[in-house]
């Protein structure tokens, strides 16, 4: 089942509603059917891991990759 976040003009509550077929979606406050399907927005992907792979220059001595 299909739950989508709707907006009331009515009331101006904001709730995610089932929606079935083409059964409108009513208000769960008020009862109104003036609802105002809002997108829904993904999480969004913040970056909260850093770049993949050792920063460079971290190796140090002994380590082939640092040149001297
Ligand atoms: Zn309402």
């Amino acid at each position: 089942m299909p739950l989508y976040d709707f907006v009331c003009q009515e009331c101006h509550r904001e709730q995610e509603l089932l929606v079935r077929g083409e059964e409108a979606p009513k208000c769960g406050s008020c009862g109104s059917t003036a609802l105002q399907k809002l997108l829904s927005v993904p999480a969004a992907h913040t970056a909260k891991e850093g770049p993949s792979g050792p920063p460079a220059g971290s190796c140090g001595s002994g380590c082939g990759c640092f040149p001297g």
